[in-house]
């Protein structure tokens, strides 16, 4: 039976590594309106990440209406399932 052996880790190679269909949800610090970072947005994708539990990468967020910008911290594993 075929099995995983392993874990991703280690910079990706990707100047662009885009994450089609997520979705990240925050509040405004300032003003408390929800907004969306969304992959399927232009210009919303990670650069050269580091994969794997042990390192972060950032999710920036604008508010337009009150001129707010902050970044949300998460991790990028990859996951294979046979
Ligand atoms: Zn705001």
């Amino acid at each position: 039976m075929a099995k995983v052996i392993g874990e991703i880790s280690g910079q990706s190679e990707d100047k662009r590594f885009k994450l089609p269909g997520i979705k990240i949800e925050d509040e405004c610090p300032e003003c408390k309106k929800i907004l969306h970072w969304d992959s399927d947005n232009e210009g919303h994708y990670l650069s050269y990440p580091i994969l794997g539990d042990k390192a972060s990468v950032d999710f920036h967020f604008y508010c337009g209406d009150c001129n707010k910008e902050w970044n949300v911290k998460g991790t990028l594993g990859i996951t294979i399932k046979l």
